[in-house]
């Protein structure tokens, strides 16, 4: 059964109860996390300037974006060489 929520400000209808739409702005994002990324100081930041990426809902775009991490370089490792 899916679960609807609604808004009362807006028309907007989004299902899933990990959702969080913001009543100020009247966005919807794809987390609570991400809500609270967007709610700065009591006032709403753009989704955009955060780098999220709308798909029906705002996601965040930094999943998608993270750079590749730079491989530490781990060496083969000295074992008291030759001992025997
Ligand atoms: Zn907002
Ligand atoms: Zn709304």
């Amino acid at each position: 059964m899916t679960v609807r929520h609604s808004c009362g400000g807006c028309e907007n209808l989004w299902t899933g109860v990990a959702r969080a739409h913001c009543c100020a702005c009247h966005e919807t994002f794809d987390s609570v996390g991400l809500f609270d990324m967007h709610r700065s100081r009591g006032k709403c930041k753009k989704p955009q300037s955060l780098r999220m990426t709308w798909d029906g809902v705002w996601r965040s775009g930094l999943l998608v974006r993270q750079p590749p991490f730079e491989m530490s370089l781990v060496g083969p490792g000295r074992r008291g060489a030759a001992t025997a």
